[in-house]
């Protein structure tokens, strides 16, 4: 919930700087500081936004926009890294830091009569005065799914993917269209297969930049592999011991892999 006034005691912060995550002089972006403390974030304490908890204590986000930290041991920390080497719990406050983030800065207009927003001080939301338009942090659900032929799973390398990395297959769900529809729909126009026995896994925010990733485990019911070319450049199955380089484990798509093939 958003607030105006920045609190007196002891809080955790994120700052962000030039779409990065402020870290200093430790090993997390998440720091433990009065917001007096905070001198080179200062003329940005009053935007700051109350995320959650972290550690039963209340956390900040503060979004500096293109302004750098001015400070000597500031470093600048991409998502992705600042991510990696966090715990359960870090992980998902800095998501959710980073996507409200997002939000406050694409929806400073309003979508409707192109009014000024403002920010509405109990939930988190932005209002328009004009129109009475209003917005909510934007969320994407994304189904993914490990699928599975006797004792090899097949995994994708995908457009987007990093050199070399073979994933489990993902996209994004349409208006109108369940889960389940969007995975074995997904799956027909990726790699053109058909899959049965289709069950629920677990789920994993994803803010790059506002996705909900949606996991499924499923087994191939008819078809062979012909990749669509555009999302998908190659897929194939894989046995536990000839996989190719996959994602990590913080990821839901590096457990679904490992959930397939255990
Ligand atoms: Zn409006």
């Amino acid at each position: 919930m958003p607030i105006t006034k920045a609190p007196d005691k002891p809080a955790y912060w994120l700052i962000l700087s030039r779409n990065k995550l402020v870290r200093i002089e430790s090993q997390s972006t998440l720091f433990f500081a009065r917001h007096t403390e905070l001198q080179f974030a200062s003329e940005y304490i009053d935007s700051a936004v109350r995320i959650g908890e972290y550690r039963q204590t209340e956390c900040f986000m503060l979004d500096m926009e293109q302004q750098e930290p001015d400070h000597h041991n500031a470093e600048l920390i991409g998502l992705r890294d600042a991510l990696i080497s966090e715990n359960d719990d870090a992980f998902n406050i800095i998501a959710r830091a980073w996507q409200v983030a997002v939000f406050l800065r694409t929806h400073r207009y309003c979508g409707q009569c192109g009014s000024q927003m403002q920010r509405v001080d109990w939930e988190l939301a932005t209002h328009c005065h004009r129109c009475q338009h209003r917005c909510y942090p934007r969320i994407s659900p994304c189904i993914i799914v490990a699928i599975k032929k006797q004792e090899q799973i097949l995994l994708a390398r995908g457009r987007h993917h990093k050199q070399g990395m073979y994933s489990t297959l993902a996209g994004f769900v349409e208006s109108g269209e369940s889960l389940e529809q969007a995975v074995h729909r997904e799956v027909m126009e990726e790699v053109g297969i058909k899959i049965k026995n289709l069950r629920y896994f677990d789920s994993q925010p994803w803010p790059f930049p506002h996705s909900l990733m949606m996991g499924f485990l499923a087994e191939h019911d008819s078809g062979e592999i012909n990749v669509d070319g555009e999302e998908i450049l190659e897929a194939d199955w894989y046995t536990a011991d000839s996989l190719p380089v996959t994602p990590p484990e913080f990821s839901i798509a590096g457990r679904l892999i490992k959930a397939a093939l255990q």
